[in-house]
């Protein structure tokens, strides 16, 4: 594992705005590789982006602060 590798707590940090693509090149890049590696950050990203997806298709309204909340809540109980 190089140094320049992020652990899984940062992934999950910053998922949210990996997913908006909100972060610099780097950190972008960075989970990715994490993501690509890791199943248990893969299984995140990926209900997430379908929770996004089926969001997406009632509204373009982003999720307010409340949801994105009690997803993290139901993220960190799996
Ligand atoms: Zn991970």
């Amino acid at each position: 594992m190089s140094p320049r590798d992020i652990r899984c707590e940062e992934v999950i940090e910053q998922l949210f705005d990996y997913l908006d693509r909100e972060l610099d090149e780097e950190m972008q890049h960075r989970i990715e590789r994490h993501i690509e590696h890791c199943r248990d950050c893969f299984t995140r990203a990926e209900f997430e982006k379908r929770l996004r997806r089926r969001l997406g298709e009632t509204s373009r309204v982003a999720a307010p602060e409340s949801l994105h909340r009690r997803l993290r809540e139901v993220m960190e109980s799996f």
